[in-house]
């Protein structure tokens, strides 16, 4: 079982042999250093990926395939919707727990740039929109909303517009590996090599503390690679117990994880052995959603003070994150008859229906009256279609105001919650790794779940920012990283 120890480093001096040179050594081929690896043998530098699978992919070969681009792609334009890099980076920065204005800039601006050339690995999105409210597109429609874009506060301060892109598989999982075969292709076109069932271990440092390769362990043995360049793409910490327990210890016992075997943050730590500063290691998301249907979103939800907390109407992992936040992480979800209906996927289970709200106080542990009064309010307002508390949109007011009243468990432990963590190391806006100080470790750069980068946490997280901002900061890494050992090269000769 993966421990939370960082390994050792490896001086340089103490290597008496290395297996290969190389300019560029990535290590994981997921989104992040797929995109990496493409870059740099793009850019005429001579790349090694050391995968630890014996397939490509990891947690991105799970993933439904949603990326999160904007700013007038092909798929929004073929499809009549209007939006812009600054409306894409005014939401982004709203968005965000600790907006890092460099990088949302830089990824806003080269939005459509960035899908232009996902789409030339050697497939299109499709042009076509999914208008319902859903966790993703059910069939191959190529855009959809997909985070709190139409969600006070952010409807108020960016003009909304749907920016989940999926790739054209149908499902809710597994599209995105569609992208790491044709990642894989090209890495071979552009002459890199992926070596399979091959691990790195620890990364050698030389004299001055500059990342200069990795050791490696396989089946069949084991060595050093000595690189001018260190890209780290290795996946998140989901699966490591001992780093979930220290840093996110809300996931640590009831909530499914969502995520690969080597998902155990061993990239990370291989980051910190050199000093790398951890960004966001307390955040995650988590989410069960209660929709679709859509229509059970026209009721409120309440903690156990029968009080609302949340825009009913929020993107499921902003509402999710908010029951984590309320006693006992307990909280339901109250409809009336007139707009109850069973989802189809029942991961936040039915718990009864009443005759009366004061039977469901009861039975719920509300304190009485308490949702009553809360009912009161909200019904009142939500005829005049107003909603003074949440300013939840107009499309999901409704009073809930004729008996029976049907109550859904959104509680930690009652509803089916899965997630992934968020956090990871430092970067500069080029994929460099950095220190306690802000400073880039020099050779050594960081891409994907194991690289903290735009996702910052479950309340502001749209789906399709984790596979976007692995493949384009991935991109960016992979460039910088042949520019460094090209400068590099040049020094030595
Ligand atoms: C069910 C599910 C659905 C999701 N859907 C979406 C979605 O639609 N959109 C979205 O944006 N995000 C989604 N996500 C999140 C997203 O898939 C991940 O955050 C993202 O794929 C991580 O990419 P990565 O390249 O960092 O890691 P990975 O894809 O896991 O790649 C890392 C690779 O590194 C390898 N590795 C690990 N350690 C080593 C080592 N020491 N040496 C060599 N290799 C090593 C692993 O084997 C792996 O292949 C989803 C996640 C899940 C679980």
């Amino acid at each position: 079982m993966a421990t939370a120890d960082v390994p050792g480093t490896v001086a340089l001096d103490s290597v008496d042999d290395f297996t290969d040179e190389v300019d560029v050594l990535v290590v994981g081929c997921g989104i992040g250093g797929g995109c990496a690896a493409v870059e740099a043998a793009a850019a005429g530098a001579r790349v090694l990926v050391l995968e630890r699978a014996a397939d490509a992919g990891g947690t991105t070969c799970m993933a439904g395939g949603h990326f999160y681009l904007g700013g007038g792609t092909a798929v929004q334009k073929a499809t009549g919707h209007e939006d812009s890099a600054e409306e894409m980076e005014k939401y982004i920065t709203a968005v965000s727990r600790e907006p890092e204005p460099d990088k949302i800039h830089a990824y806003c601006q080269d939005s459509v740039e960035h899908f232009d050339w996902l789409e030339a690995l050697g497939f299109e999105f499709e042009r076509s929109f999914y208008p319902e409210k859903a966790v993703i597109q059910p069939q191959t429609q190529g855009l959809m909303f997909t985070g709190n874009e139409k969600v006070w506060p952010f409807k108020d301060i960016a003009k909304p517009a749907p920016r989940g892109h999926k790739v054209p598989v149908p499902g809710d999982t597994g599209g995105a590996a569609m992208v790491i075969g044709l990642l894989v292709d090209r890495i071979a076109e552009l002459g890199g090599e992926i070596r399979y069932e091959t691990g790195a271990r620890q990364l050698v440092v030389d004299d001055a503390g500059h990342v200069v390769g990795a050791t490696w362990k396989s089946l069949d043995g084991a060595g050093a690679i000595r690189a001018r360049s260190v890209v780290i793409a290795a996946g998140g910490f989901v699966m490591n117990e001992e780093m979930v327990a220290a840093h996110v210890p809300q996931m640590s016992e009831k909530p499914f994880v969502l995520g690969n075997t080597y998902d155990d943050g061993l990239g990370i730590r291989l980051g910190q052995s050199v000093g790398a500063a951890l960004k966001h290691m307390d955040q995650a998301f988590v989410t069960a959603p209660v929709y679709p249907p859509s229509i059970l979103l026209t009721g409120i939800a309440v903690n156990k003070n029968g009080e609302r907390f949340v825009a009913e109407d929020s993107y499921h992992s902003r509402t999710s994150g908010f029951v984590m936040d309320q006693p006992d992480a307990a909280a339901f979800l109250i409809v009336d008859e007139a707009h109850m209906e069973r989802p189809e996927f029942p991961l936040v289970p039915f718990i009864d229906g009443w005759e009366t709200v004061a039977e469901m106080e009861t039975d719920l542990g509300i304190p009485a009256g308490n949702l009553q009064r809360t009912l009161n309010r909200y019904n009142e307002n939500a005829a005049h279609g107003e909603d003074p508390d949440f300013h939840k949109s107009v499309e999901y007011l409704a009073p809930q105001s004729n008996g029976p009243w049907a109550a859904f468990d959104m509680s930690l432990g009652k509803a089916m919650y899965a997630g992934f963590t968020i956090g990871g190391m430092a970067t500069s806006v080029d994929g460099q790794v950095l220190d306690e100080s802000g400073a880039p470790i020099d050779g050594l750069y960081a891409a994907g779940a194991c690289a903290a980068n735009l996702a910052q946490d479950g309340k502001g997280y749209a789906s399709g920012t984790q596979l976007g901002e692995g493949s384009y900061f991935g991109r960016r890494a992979g460039r910088h990283a042949a520019r460094h050992a090209t400068a590099g090269a040049a020094a030595a000769s």
